[in-house]
C-alpha cells in the first residue's frame, strides 16, 4: 500500500552518510523516513533525496476537508428546505457551505497554531448577520459543533454564534503573490450537492502564489471509475485526494480504508479519450465542449458532473480531459480550481487557460485567464488545444 504521508525518499547509503557526516547540522524530519529499499544503493552523494516542507500542512488540510465532509454528510442526509438560501448573484448557499467553512478554518487554526492564518474561501457572514437568519446561525452553530464533538479531537467548549461569524469571515484574505495563503470552497459544486449528485470539499494553499498542495474530499465520488455511467458512491464512503507539490497525488477512502498514488491517463489516442464538463449547463458551454471533442475525434459521449470531483476523476485516469467554457465576463474563483489544478498535475496532468497559458493563482480572488479551462495530459495537450482554438474561432461565447 502506498503512502502519502511524506514525500521524502533517501537511499540508506545517503541516509548513513548525512547521519554520519554532519551529526549537528542534519536534523531528521521527526515524521519516518520511507527507506526505498528498491533503489540500488548509490555510491555518489547525489542520491535521491526529496524534502518536502508541506506535510504538516497537507496533514492538517486532510483532517480538515474530512471533519468538513463529515458536517456536509450529515445534512446532505437529511435536508431541509430551511437549510438552502439564496446569495445576491441568486447562486444557492446552505447551512452545510457555511458550516464546512467554519470546521475548515477552525481545524486549520487548530493544527497549525504556530502558522500565520490567511485565508481565501468563498463565504463571508454578511446574510447571517442580518435579523431573519438568526435561526440558520444557530442551525449552523449546532452542526459544526456537533460535528466537533462527534469527533473528539478538539477538548473546546462549544462555539458561539459569535465564533462562527468571526471563523466565517477568516476567508476574506485577498490572497496574492507573497506569503501562504490557504484556498478554500467549502462545497464546491452547491447545486450537486442539493440534487444528492457530487460535490467537494476543495482545499488548497498557495506559497509566493503558486499551489502547493491540494485536497479534495468528494463524499459522493466512488473509489471506482465513473466512466462507465456510475457516478455515485455505493458505499458512501467518498474519496479524498491529496497532492503535495513534487510528491504526487494520492486517493484514500474518506473513511481511511484505502491509500493509492494515482495517475492521469497517458492515452494519447482521443478515441480512447473520454471528457468531463460541468453537469451545469449555465457554468460551461456544452455545445463548445461538443464541437471542441468532434474536431479532436473524441467518440465517447461527455460526463456530466459537478465540482472539482471533475479534476479528482481525471487525475485518477477515468476521463483523459476536462473542459470548461464560462459564459464571456465570467470571472473564474481561484477557490474553483486551485485544490483540483495541483491534484491533477501532480498525477502527471496540465491545467491551463484556451489560450495555453498557465493558470495564474498569484494575482487575488479571481484567476486572470484568457476564455475557459483546458485540462489533459501532456501528450494529448497541443492536439486539444488546436481543436479549441479552432472552436472557438467558429463559435461565439455568449456573454453573461
Ligand atoms: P461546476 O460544478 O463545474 O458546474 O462548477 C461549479 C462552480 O461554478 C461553482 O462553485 C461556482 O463558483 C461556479 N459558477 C457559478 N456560476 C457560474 C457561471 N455562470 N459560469 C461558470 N461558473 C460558475
Ligand atoms: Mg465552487
Amino acid at each position: 500500500m502506498a503512502s502519502s504521508s511524506s514525500c521524502i525518499t533517501i537511499t540508506a547509503l545517503t541516509l548513513t552518510r548525512l547521519v554520519h557526516r554532519t551529526p549537528s547540522k542534519f536534523k531528521p524530519n521527526p515524521r519516518p523516513l520511507l527507506l526505498s529499499t528498491q533503489l540500488p544503493i548509490k555510491s555518489s552523494v547525489h542520491s535521491s533525496v526529496a524534502m518536502s516542507s508541506y506535510d504538516k500542512q497537507l496533514t492538517a488540510a486532510k483532517k480538515a476537508a474530512s471533519l468538513a465532509a463529515r458536517l456536509c454528510q450529515n445534512v446532505q442526509k437529511g435536508l431541509l428546505q430551511s437549510d438552502v438560501h439564496s446569495k445576491s448573484d441568486k447562486s444557492p448557499v446552505t447551512v452545510a457551505d457555511y458550516g464546512s467553512q467554519v470546521l475548515v478554518s477552525f481545524v486549520l487554526q487548530k493544527e497549525l497554531p504556530d502558522h500565520t492564518f490567511s485565508l481565501v474561501a468563498e463565504e463571508d457572514s454578511g446574510d447571517l448577520r442580518k435579523e431573519e437568519s438568526q435561526e440558520t446561525l444557530e442551525r449552523i452553530t449546532k452542526l459544526v459543533n456537533d460535528t466537533i464533538a462527534n469527533d473528539g479531537s478538539y477538548k473546546v467548549s462549544p462555539l458561539s454564534e459569535n465564533d462562527v461569524l468571526t471563523i466565517i469571515d477568516k476567508g476574506m484574505s485577498e490572497g496574492g503573490s507573497n506569503g501562504q495563503h490557504w484556498v478554500l470552497d467549502p462545497i464546491d459544486g452547491t447545486k450537486g450537492f442539493l440534487r444528492g449528485d457530487q460535490y467537494a470539499i476543495a482545499l488548497g494553499m498557495l506559497d509566493e502564489g503558486k499551489v502547493v498542495l491540494g485536497v479534495l474530499a468528494c463524499p459522493n465520488l466512488p473509489l471506482e471509475s465513473i466512466t462507465s455511467g456510475n457516478q455515485n458512491a455505493a458505499n458512501k464512503a467518498g474519496c479524498l485526494f491529496s497532492a503535495q507539490l513534487a510528491c504526487g497525488t494520492y486517493m484514500e477512502s474518506l473513511d481511511g480504508s484505502q491509500n493509492v498514488k494515482v495517475h492521469v491517463s497517458n492515452t494519447e489516442n482521443p478515441e480512447e479519450a473520454s471528457f468531463f464538463e460541468s453537469y451545469e449547463a449555465a457554468h460551461s458551454s456544452h455545445s463548445l465542449s461538443g464541437s471542441i471533442a468532434k474536431k479532436l475525434g473524441v467518440k465517447a459521449a461527455p460526463v456530466r458532473i459537478d465540482s472539482q470531483a471533475k479534476y479528482g476523476a481525471l487525475a485518477r485516469g477515468d476521463g483523459a480531459i476536462y473542459l470548461r467554457f464560462p459564459n464571456k465576463g465570467y470571472r473564474e474563483k481561484i477557490w474553483d480550481h486551485a485544490a483540483g489544478y495541483i491534484v491533477v498535475a501532480e498525477a502527471g496532468g496540465v491545467a491551463t487557460d484556451a489560450a495555453g497559458k498557465p493558470l495564474d493563482f498569484s494575482k487575488g480572488r479571481y484567476l486572470d485567464l484568457d476564455t475557459g479551462i483546458v485540462v489533459t495530459n501532456r501528450k494529448l495537450m497541443p492536439a486539444l488545444l488546436k481543436a479549441v482554438q479552432d472552436s472557438l474561432r467558429e463559435e461565439v461565447l455568449p456573454s453573461l
